[in-house]
């Protein structure tokens, strides 16, 4: 008898869309076949584990009846193309954004009619991207629908080196931490707020390999401006390019981040103008970006509301008075609203009637469910991976611990006088870095039980990278790594300064002169 293989099932979900038919069929098949949990991931998707195997087809069925689908969610494809979560009707530049993170997904995913058939026994439904809202979006939009003449015109026969991953958003708006991404695209736009085209970056990846010095966290790259009749030709380009030249010998070494790193941006470049057809535009001048989370009560810009709920680590579930479950499942029923997921593994309701606002509201306080104000700022803008016990890479946890751990630098925190402070905490069960710890103020990456390689100097707006500060810190020694820190940190700060630039402007060699110092006292 074969044995109980469980699985885990993502969703595509450009731009994070969730319409509701996808939401109730994702919450029944978490009681029916999952783990009665569905987890929102740090690509705008959701995930359901605990599937068993004989329960695949069922599921993966009710997921595509539902307009929903999951081909190209994993593999060594063309991954969830993520944008900003704000659905601002007012603003054409997140329109826009939003448009395009659904026709880039159409454009580059694999046209191979086997997932039909293996799935759903080779029928078609309709699917999330052919949406009617979606394909209205892309005709106010004008950014058309993609056409393929060819069965696998993009992959060919061999498919990409590794997974590849893109973002589409806005000047200024870095919700979509687009220097971690392998392609970004920022809308720009006229000053009546008609596209004109894209700044693209390209080469950002973050996923390393303990000891092997040779992978390592890099922040995409400057690349080029390409006007908007030209974007998809671009990417095509782009892609192209990590596909033929990209390494195939060592998965490790795969990532399209490694091949710009081996030949430098200006030979990658002109390789991509080799595909595209021309040279490409000299990038424009951007406005700093900063981190966004949209959550609370919003207007949308066209009379209606959205709100943005925080999720613990994306964990969407029932616990004791927390009935984050129940509340998303009655408010999503009573008003068939559409739903976002956000990078930072948090929710969007929106499309919201002003009058519907204060049911909704009751519903979510009576679920034990906390406004952003009510929330400690180190769990808001923390994130965690999923790691133990559900992901087989993990070495350390994750999720689970995250949580405590928040609690013990917030009570240290206040110890050393700093009872307001805040930073960037992410957390991950393995260098892999699905949670993007090194783009963290304070990173912890998984390096054996109970044991993390903490890494230090990012900034808030996650436009640098940290570094690894120690190899193996065990967390029954948290406090006594952190205590000295944070005294620095507090004693030789600059007005307003943050963590990670504190961190980054003194140097590794000071933090440690002064932990030194600090423990010899
Ligand atoms: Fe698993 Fe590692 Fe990703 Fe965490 S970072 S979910 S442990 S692969």
């Amino acid at each position: 008898q074969e044995k109980d293989y469980q699985m885990m099932l993502r969703t595509r979900s450009p731009g994070g869309f969730i319409p509701p038919e996808l939401y109730l069929a994702l919450d029944c098949i978490s009681d029916d076949y999952g783990n009665h949990t569905i987890r929102a991931t740090t690509r705008q998707g959701f995930q359901l584990h605990g599937i068993l195997k004989k329960n695949l087809k069922a599921s993966l069925a009710a997921i595509v009846r539902n307009m929903g689908n999951t081909l190209g969610a994993c593999g060594d494809v063309n991954r969830n193309v993520m944008a900003p979560p704000a659905p601002f009707r007012n603003r054409p530049d997140y329109q826009y954004a939003y448009a395009y993170s659904h026709t880039i997904a159409d454009l580059l995913t694999p046209q191979t009619g086997a997932y039909y058939e293996i799935w759903l026994d080779g029928e078609k439904f309709i699917s999330a991207e052919e949406n009617p809202e979606v394909i209205a979006a892309r005709q106010k939009n004008g950014t058309g629908t993609i056409v393929h003449d060819n069965p696998e015109p993009i992959y060919g026969t061999h498919y990409m080196p590794r997974k590849f991953k893109i973002s589409v958003t806005v000047p200024g708006d870095n919700s979509v931490d687009l220097y971690s991404q392998d392609v970004s695209l920022v809308v720009l736009t006229n000053e009546q707020g008609e596209l004109e085209g894209f700044n693209v970056f390209a080469g950002g990846g973050l996923g390393r390999t303990h000891n092997k010095e040779e992978t390592f966290p890099r922040l995409a790259d400057e690349i080029g401006y390409v006007a908007k009749d030209d974007v998809y030709s671009l990417v095509k380009a782009i892609v192209a390019t990590q596909r033929d030249y990209g390494d195939r010998t060592d998965r490790r070494h795969a990532r399209m981040k490694y091949l710009i790193e081996d030949w430098g941006v200006d030979k990658f470049r002109a390789k991509v103008e080799e595909y595209f057809g021309k040279s490409i535009e000299p990038f424009k001048p951007l406005p700093e970006f900063k981190y966004l989370d949209f959550l609370g009560w919003h207007e949308q810009g066209d009379g209606k509301l959205f709100v943005g709920i925080s999720v613990e680590n994306g964990r969407v579930k029932n616990e004791g008075a927390f009935q984050l479950k129940t509340a998303l499942r009655e408010i999503v029923e009573t008003f068939n609203l559409p739903m976002l997921v956000t990078p930072s593994q948090n929710l969007i309701l929106y499309e919201i009637d002003p009058a519907q606002k204060s049911e909704i509201q009751q519903i979510l306080t009576r679920c034990g469910i906390k406004r952003e104000d009510e929330i400690d700022t180190l769990l808001r803008y923390s994130m965690a991976c999923p790691a133990l016990p559900t992901c087989g890479l993990a070495t350390a946890e994750s999720e689970r611990v995250i949580p405590t751990i928040l609690e013990r630098i917030r009570a240290l925190l206040i110890k050393v006088g700093l009872p307001d402070e805040s930073l960037i905490i992410r957390m991950t069960g393995c260098p892999n870095g699905c949670a993007r710890p090194y783009l963290a103020e304070l990173g912890f990456v998984g390096n054996g039980p109970d044991t993390y390689q903490m890494w230090l100097g990012a900034c808030p707006n996650q436009t640098r990278l940290s570094r690894a500060y120690v190899e193996k810190l065990h967390i029954d020694d948290l406090e006594t790594f952190l205590e000295p820190l944070f005294v620095y940190f507090k004693q030789s700060r600059t007005d307003r300064e943050s963590f990670g630039d504190f961190c980054d402007r003194v140097g590794f060699d000071a933090l440690r002169q002064f932990v030194s110092d600090y423990q010899s006292e």
